[in-house]
């Protein structure tokens, strides 16, 4: 039977843009399924703004389902398909269209990968200060749409922070266009931030102004060994206070991820034995190439007098940083220690996290098919993330450790989503992060924006 949706949309987009059969099987839904074959009927792909809006105002009209396809790295199923759904995948709308170093912005189309982001701007001498594990596959409208957050939150803020202008195709086609280089605009309400976060179900992200910091002149880092979490609260408040502003990166590890990320087949040696009870991965981007290194090691060095550090080891090199930088950011030999994993990323107040961490982590051990337990995190944001190794996937196992995960956080004004989102994993938890009038808000925002339900439905909420 012909698909009349289907014939539109090639219709409108051309054949090369509209894949189906074989084709479509050919791909995946996430990069770490790539073994699974792609659900969907098809997969359309844009290669203009123009492209987005015929594809939405065609669905729209056949009350069409569409999932949106960006870099496949988020944490929360904010990719699955179903069969009836169609794809739209942004990856040929990569371009990087201008930096202006003036104005200090780079505008990008939304399919562009935020390595190739970084190093336009690094060309310019300038710095694109998002940066995470997933930074050579996440494209910049994925990461709009998630708010992503990564290793330097603490000094450059969210995505949100760094989004200066947004184009946004809405679910009926209309575009919304405000791409602006203005760091500062008041005219009545800030609709790019609708869509910062709303993770595709408000609106197809198109196109993006972005804010660019001057490079700095100088990275340092090093790994610290201590003994306990006040120690590490301790720290966190005196190195930000003596470099004054330079502390880009503030990244704990419990002793089983540091262990398992410094042994093979990790590619990197510990740099600090694994005598201590945290680790802290520590970064500063600074401007003095003379007074900077000198202004660190003395903190390093005072930190050890007044004990509250055990041990520290600063990277000598490019290469220490690098090699330092990695145990942090790649984690898939975590993952390739367990059958199934459970990935959380949880938001708690910074005094209480040794204390929650560990209670979180005994009450998992409690459980016979939780195997290992491997918690890490951004500590000067109050966010830590779990990956939980299990022996099997039932639907009532990953029930109970979401249970035994987020059990503690109401109470705390915690929240189950520091930066990865909700997707379809975690919304039957939303309520624990977020009161009913603000999800009956968040009904209202959709149902106005998209009353065909056809943008990522079942994504974030149910609606009736
Ligand atoms: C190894 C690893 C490390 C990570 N580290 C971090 C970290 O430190 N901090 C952090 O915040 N996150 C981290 N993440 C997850 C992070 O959310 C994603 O990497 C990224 O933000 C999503 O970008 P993407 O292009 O892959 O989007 P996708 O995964 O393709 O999509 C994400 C969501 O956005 C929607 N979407 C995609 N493109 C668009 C668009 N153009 N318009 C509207 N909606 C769209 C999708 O439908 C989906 O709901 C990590 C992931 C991995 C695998």
């Amino acid at each position: 039977m012909i698909d009349t949706t289907i014939e539109k949309l090639t219709c409108a987009l051309g054949k090369n843009h509209v894949l189906t059969g074989d084709v479509v099987k050919e791909r995946y839904h996430h990069v770490w399924h790539m073994d699974q074959s792609l659900v969907a009927k098809a997969v359309l792909l844009p290669g203009s703004t123009a492209d987005v809006a015929k594809i939405l105002s065609i669905c729209h009209d056949y009350h069409h389902p569409v999932v949106i396809h960006g870099g496949l790295t988020n944490l929360v199923g904010g990719t699955e398909t179903q069969s009836q759904e169609v794809v739209i995948s942004l990856e040929k709308m990569d371009a990087i269209e201008e930096v202006d170093a003036e104005s200090r912005t780079i505008t990008v189309q939304a399919g562009a990968i935020l390595e190739n982001v970084q190093q336009a701007a690094e060309k310019k001498g300038l710095l694109f200060p998002l940066n995470f594990g997933a930074k050579g596959s996440a494209q910049m409208g994925g990461i709009i749409a998630t708010n992503a957050g990564g290793l330097r939150v603490l000094r450059y803020g969210m995505t949100r922070q760094l989004v200066v202008g947004l184009e946004t195709v809405l679910a009926d086609g209309t575009v919304i266009s405000s791409m602006k280089k203005l760091l500062k605009d008041n005219s009545a309400y800030d609709l790019k931030q609708l869509f910062i976060g709303s993770e595709g179900t408000l609106g197809v992200i198109t196109r993006a102004v972005l804010r660019l910091v001057e490079a700095p002149n100088t990275r340092i880092s090093a790994l610290v060994g201590l003994n306990n979490y006040d120690q590490v609260v301790a720290f966190l408040k005196f190195i930000d206070k003596g470099l004054a502003g330079t502390l880009s990166s503030f990244e704990l590890m419990w002793p089983p991820t540091y262990q398992v990320l410094t042994t093979p087949p990790a590619s990197v040696s510990p740099p600090l034995p694994y005598e201590y009870n945290y680790y802290v991965l520590l970064d500063s981007l600074g401007s003095d190439p003379k007074s900077d290194p000198v202004r660190f090691q003395g903190l390093l060095e005072e930190a050890l007098e007044l004990k509250i550090i055990q041990d520290a080891v600063p990277a000598e090199s490019a290469t220490d940083i690098n090699r330092f930088w990695t145990i942090r950011e790649d984690v898939a030999p975590m993952v390739a220690k367990c059958k199934h994993t459970q990935q959380f990323d949880i938001s708690l107040p910074i005094p209480l996290i040794g204390e929650i961490v560990n209670q979180i982590v005994k009450d998992l051990f409690r459980i016979p098919e939780v195997e290992k337990v491997f918690t890490f995190g951004h500590v000067a944001d109050g966010n830590i993330h779990f990956v939980i190794g299990k022996s099997e996937q039932s639907d009532t196992l990953i029930n109970q450790i979401n249970h035994t995960v987020y059990r503690p956080l109401a109470s705390i004004g915690g929240s189950i989503s520091a930066e990865h989102g909700i997707g379809v994993h975690k919304k039957n938890y939303l309520h624990i992060s977020r009161t009913p009038e603000e999800i009956k808000l968040m009904e209202t925002l959709k149902m106005t924006l998209d009353p065909r339900n056809i943008l990522n439905p079942g994504k974030i909420l149910d609606l009736k």
